[in-house]
């Protein structure tokens, strides 16, 4: 019998100009915008803020990727001095991670350390608005209700869930993500079909969310590399924004497995992007995967038009390397010596139960040992 649970608490609103409404969704007149240095410095982010009229805009703009928990104190300090009543966050997956977690802090007392990374103290209700605007086509974060954050004292990158972070309302625009560069649009375009596999073949998986997933695929597969080639492509750009948030959609229901289990270590250790770190081991988990659970990766094969696991595997590294990513281990500086820490932290990280395969320490490194 299908037995599942689905919740998508946040209002989406997706298309051109879409971000001139803002002001719709914003309440209060202190507005706290988080971005990162490119999206401030090009004038994405004070545009947006310029349509929020008659409220007091603040700017955050100093978020990195694979954002620290210290960031997360700093923007948190300034929307308290402030008195955020509604926090934005425009970007890749990293401001829009860090303004769900700011959001939950502005009305708490402490720092982001006594929340999470071994912190005792709850999140109580969030009472300032979120509102989500994604740049990147990858991560999905502005429909999760996860935050992904980096311990600076220990370097490691663990994912933080809690329902106070599914955002109010994701306003989608995908002029947004035009002028974002080849080899990102070709990492996070990865990282969003890593999203829609992992919630597919998940042991939670269920209906609505592989519907949703394999269109997301056959839209990712069939626009990536078109986005890729020309960041202007107006219909390959809205095709990757739509599937990235298909995505979002998916995996928020059901969480990812190992593929993105062993992308923190590759991230925090080897300094990967986060997309980079996910796809490069996509080929390796679908030939596993294909192997243990058949007749749905057979389903999948099918939708996608390949004959096979082994096939589409092939074929989704093919497209990689037509993007000049990486699919070794190797490329971004692992060594075989590397193998064994790198499991170790993977299988610290509980999703890495939820791929319908064995994950212990031997079959990990040996998958690892497969694509070094
Ligand atoms: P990112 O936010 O780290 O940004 C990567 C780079 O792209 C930055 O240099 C940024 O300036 C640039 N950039 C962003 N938008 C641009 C644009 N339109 N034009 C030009 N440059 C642009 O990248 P990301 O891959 O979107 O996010 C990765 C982070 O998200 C990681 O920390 C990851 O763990 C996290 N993540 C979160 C979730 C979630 O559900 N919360 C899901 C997946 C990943």
């Amino acid at each position: 019998m299908v037995q599942f649970s689905y919740c998508m608490p946040s209002r989406i609103v997706l298309g051109k100009g879409s971000t001139a409404d803002i002001g719709k969704y914003a309440v209060g007149k202190n507005v706290l915008i988080i971005c990162d240095p490119f999206l401030y410095q090009c004038g994405v982010a004070e545009k947006i803020g310029g349509h929020l009229t008659g409220c007091q805009v603040a700017y955050f703009h100093d978020i990195a990727p694979n954002p620290s928990c210290e960031s997360v104190d700093a923007a948190t300090a300034m929307a308290r001095a402030m008195g955020a009543e509604t926090v934005v966050g425009i970007g890749g997956g990293s401001s829009m991670d860090v303004s769900k977690i700011v959001s939950c802090l502005t009305r708490e007392e402490g720092s982001i350390y006594d929340y999470y990374s071994g912190g005792t103290r709850k999140l109580s209700k969030r009472t300032t608005r979120l509102i989500c605007i994604p740049t990147t086509a990858g991560t999905g974060s502005e429909v999760t209700n996860v935050g992904v954050f980096t311990n600076q004292k220990t370097h490691i990158k663990l994912p933080f869930v809690s329902d106070e972070f599914w955002p109010d309302v994701a306003l989608l625009d995908p002029e947004l993500t035009y002028t974002l560069p080849p080899a990102v649009t070709a990492s996070t375009g990865m990282d969003a079909f890593c999203h829609a596999i992992e919630a597919y073949w998940n042991k939670e998986s269920q209906p609505i969310c592989d519907a949703i997933a394999v269109e997301a695929m056959k839209l990712i597969l069939a626009n990536v590399k078109a986005a890729y080639d020309d960041g202007k492509n107006e219909t390959s750009r809205e095709n990757m924004q739509l599937a990235s948030l298909m995505a979002g959609v998916a995996f928020s229901q059901t969480r990812t497995t190992g593929i993105h289990a062993l992308s923190f270590p590759l991230t925090a250790e080897f300094g990967a992007s986060h997309g980079t770190a996910c796809s490069i081991s996509l080929p390796a988990f679908i030939r596993l995967v294909g192997e243990s659970a058949g007749e749905k990766m057979e389903r999948l094969c099918r939708a996608l038009g390949y004959d096979s696991t082994s096939v589409l595997a092939d074929a989704v590294e093919a497209l990689m390397v037509s993007m000049e990513m990486p699919t070794r281990l190797s490329q971004i500086g692992v060594k075989e010596s590397d193998l064994d820490h790198i499991t170790e932290v993977g299988l610290s990280a509980a999703i890495i139960q939820l791929t319908p395969a064995v994950m212990n320490r031997e079959t990990v490194r040996a998958l690892l040992a497969s694509y070094l």
